[in-house]
């Protein structure tokens, strides 16, 4: 119906319109949306109440009480392309630019993973560990777009907080957040795992990095491909990430401090089995609401060297 337009959301190869959306109803526009979104989507009603409620600004429940409104060409124009743009895959955070993780709306782009619920898992195992009546020192090692940094910093503002990533682009977009959000305990430093940490000791370090098998299957599907490779995919094994940090994390706790990392379904007892062979003590794996073996802590509670894990 009408042509793509001008709008900054609509990128130029966006092209195609779904004809949804100018001079409808809002009631009728989220049926439609709904409709064409159906075979795409796990959550088609919510999609298009997110992208619409975005498009007008407005939550979802007010979005509700507005259904016998008309849409005016502008805001029909700019949800049709977001409807567009949704149906060959695009993420919805990708498309409102953000995602709310631990109650905090997070900015999100192409250049970061967009942060997933069961990460807040690590956030909750991270925080026993990180008590607020110390002045403690935490890290967060591949930090995109600052998720579990800042989380952390909301809840712990007696903690210091240095968050690291090896994209300049990532880490503009955590820095862009933690001003957003007023969280000042955050520092935030350039570079590859635990060559951000050096001379310092932490009593926590946590670390979601990439760990996608490179040719996973699953690559091609959930929109994994409009996330950065560089935060998914960990060599042919899915766990070289995870041997890097499980491996020179240790070098960088304080005695009695404890690393947390996140890992695929499948991977729990090679992780589990990494942080043994490394000494970290007092091991153990958590599971994500899903019931999936989803992370392992463990501590380093002796003072000599690290084993190297064998690869
Ligand atoms: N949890 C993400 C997924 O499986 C992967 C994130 C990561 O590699 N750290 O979709």
């Amino acid at each position: 119906m009408s042509p793509a337009t001008e709008d900054t959301e609509c990128r130029p190869d966006s092209g195609t319109d779904t004809g949804i959306g100018t001079g409808i109803k809002i009631g009728h526009a989220l049926r439609d949306a709904r409709t064409l979104l159906r075979d795409i989507s796990t959550t088609p009603q919510l999609d298009a109440e997110i992208l619409l409620g975005h498009v007008l600004k407005a939550t979802r429940s007010r979005l509700r009480t507005r259904l016998d409104e008309h849409l005016d060409a502008d805001h029909g124009q700019r949800f049709s392309a977001l409807l567009a743009r949704r149906v060959r895959g695009e993420p919805i955070a990708h498309l409102t630019g953000e995602r709310e993780f631990w109650s905090l709306p997070l900015h999100v782009t192409r250049d970061t993973l967009i942060p997933r619920p069961e990460t807040e898992h690590l956030v909750e195992v991270a925080l026993v560990h990180l008590t607020p009546d110390r002045d403690l020192r935490a890290a967060d090692l591949g930090t995109g777009s600052g998720a579990i940094a800042l989380a952390l910093a909301k809840e712990r503002p007696r903690c210091r907080i240095l968050a690291s990533d090896i994209s300049q682009a990532a880490l503009a977009v955590a820095r862009d957040n933690a001003r957003r959000l007023g969280l000042a305990n955050v520092e935030f430093r350039h570079g590859h795992w635990c060559s951000t940490l050096s001379g310092e000791a932490f009593d926590l370090i946590t670390s979601n990095p990439p760990y996608v098998r490179r040719g996973d299957a699953r690559m091609k599907q959930d929109g994994l491909q409009f996330e950065p490779e560089l935060a998914l995919i960990a060599g042919e094994s899915g766990l070289e990430s995870l041997h890097t940090v499980i491996t020179q994390a240790w070098r960088y706790l304080r005695v009695g401090g404890m690393l947390v990392v996140e890992h695929g379904f499948d991977q729990a007892q090679t992780v589990f089995d990494l942080f043994a062979s490394c000494g970290y003590d007092d091991i153990t794996a958590y599971k994500d609401l899903a019931g999936l073996p989803r992370g392992v802590f463990g501590r380093r509670s002796s003072p000599y060297t690290v084993r190297a894990a064998p690869r």
